[in-house]
């Protein structure tokens, strides 16, 4: 098997409701997502002879996909009462909006996700909350 690995990182706030304890206020990170890609074959013909994918084109999705979450509020849909979203929305915060709770656990998945629809062979995503703390998903 040939994996390749990537990351790209974004700054973003969060909070969990309903946790009991210090994550459950308005905080932010800076979240590192780390990307594996890979094939048990490498292409046999063409531009791309001897990858599993074009690094360049791996590292492009993996920037763009944290550049769609960077510097954003992300929070779980229905957690904020609608008049806070409104009154942050005429602030000119920029929002997001997940259907899940917005946890390193949860971001894998959805990252995951997101880069197999792009046609990325993902392997493994892995979601750092901080230098120490990562969660992973993959299948
Ligand atoms: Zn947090």
């Amino acid at each position: 098997m040939y994996q390749l690995k990537t990351s790209a990182a974004f700054d973003s706030a969060h909070f969990l409701a309903g946790y009991l304890g210090k994550c459950a206020n308005l905080h932010g990170h800076r979240w590192v997502i780390e990307v594996a890609a890979g094939a048990e074959t490498l292409q046999s013909s063409g531009e791309k002879r001897g990858m599993v994918i074009d690094f360049g084109d791996l590292k492009k999705a993996v920037r763009s996909l944290a550049e769609s979450y960077d510097h954003a509020l992300i929070y779980e849909e229905g957690s904020l009462r609608p008049e806070t979203v409104q009154a942050l929305l005429s602030e000119q915060f920029r929002l997001i909006a997940v259907p899940y709770r917005p946890t390193a656990e949860n971001f894998a998945k959805a990252f995951y996700e997101i880069l197999e629809k792009q046609q990325i062979p993902v392997q493994r995503v892995t979601v750092y909350e901080t230098p120490e703390n990562c969660a992973s998903y993959e299948v």
